[in-house]
């Protein structure tokens, strides 16, 4: 990985440092760019716009690695409140969720996240939409399939996130590549140990090549997390080659990044769908974004020197 991106990561779980971002009046115009913002309001704005656009929305409540029961109560809180707001807004059947089992107690009490996750899969059912499992870093992915599992039973079409530098991921996706799932395919944004992930750039894609190949090839419904132009363009191929019709799989981009992109592949009739964070919790979902792209830090780095 680059020492740029490990250093950034590196960051992203340093006390000092989140504190001196949060307090500087700056770092909120810089945040804005990323996240939609800080209430529900703000979430279902920012969806409406996007939704009026031709895009459709995922939604992620902000917030990670809670370590106690009542943090995990009020995110759950929160994705219901959400939900029923968007549904108010007849907004719901262009937005699903995201959600990460760690922000509702994965890293204390698997079972409690199940229950968590529970909820606010049958609120997403009753306001006719779905939920899709982010992945964070590999210590957490064995436990989020098995809560997936368990979570299909009763709600089929819950779908979750696979990063393509995992070693183990093309498994993965031929395991979930079956009628009915749903997968979201990306790179991964965690610093992950050469033991379980692919190191080099080229490696990376390269597997994600492949795990594309497969998702397109099975029956499920594969979700395409990606602003890479090379990949896009590859899976628009593959997509022709699997006989793929717009509609039976879809792109999806983040927030702030690439619009202009995520705008044309909707006119050329694709299905893209923009992930869009919302909350007070931004720190670490702003650090991975910039560790990404030495171009938004340089971007970070102007606003917070006022120019
Ligand atoms: P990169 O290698 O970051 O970028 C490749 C190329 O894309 C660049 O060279 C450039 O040409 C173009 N590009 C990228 N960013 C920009 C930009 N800002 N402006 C212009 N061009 C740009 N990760 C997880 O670990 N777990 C998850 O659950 C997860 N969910 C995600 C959901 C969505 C919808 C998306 C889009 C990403 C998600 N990610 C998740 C993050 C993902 O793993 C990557 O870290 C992130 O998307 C960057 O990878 P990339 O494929 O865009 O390629």
């Amino acid at each position: 990985m680059n020492p740029l991106r490990t250093l950034i990561l590196a960051a992203a779980d340093n006390a000092t440092v989140k504190q001196v971002l949060a307090t500087a009046p700056v770092s909120r115009a810089v945040v804005r760019r990323f996240v939609a913002g800080e209430t529900t309001p703000d979430a279902v704005r920012a969806t409406g716009e996007l939704v009026g656009e031709g895009l459709a929305v995922t939604l992620d409540y902000l917030g990670e690695h809670t370590t106690d029961r009542a943090l995990a109560e009020e995110t759950v809180r929160s994705y219901l409140q959400l939900l029923d707001a968007l549904h108010a807004a007849a907004l719901s059947d262009r937005a699903e969720v995201s959600l990460k089992l760690s922000a509702v107690g994965q890293e204390f009490d698997e079972k409690l996240a199940l229950d968590n996750a529970s909820r606010v899969c049958a609120a997403a059912e009753q306001c006719g939409t779905t939920v899709t499992l982010d992945m964070e870093d590999h210590n957490t992915t064995e436990s989020t399939l098995r809560v997936l599992a368990e979570l299909r039973r009763t709600w089929p079409s819950v779908g979750v996130a696979l990063q393509a530098y995992l070693r183990r991921t093309l498994d993965d996706c031929r395991e979930l590549a079956t009628a009915g799932s749903r997968v979201r395919l990306c790179k991964g944004a965690y610093a992950e140990p050469e033991a379980v992930a692919y190191f080099g750039r080229h490696e990376v894609d390269r597997n994600f090549v492949r795990c594309a190949n497969v998702l397109l090839a099975g029956a499920g419904y594969p979700m395409f997390a990606t602003h890479d132009p090379v990949l896009i363009r590859i899976i628009a191929e593959r997509a022709r080659w699997y006989d793929r019709r717009p509609g039976s799989f879809e792109y999806q981009m983040l927030y702030g990044v690439r619009p202009e992109e995520q705008r044309r592949l909707s006119l050329s009739g694709h299905t893209v769908r923009v992930y869009v964070p919302y909350g007070v919790q931004w720190y670490g979902y702003l650090m991975r974004r910039l560790a990404e792209r030495p171009a938004n830090m340089a971007f970070f780095l102007r606003a917070v020197a006022g120019r």
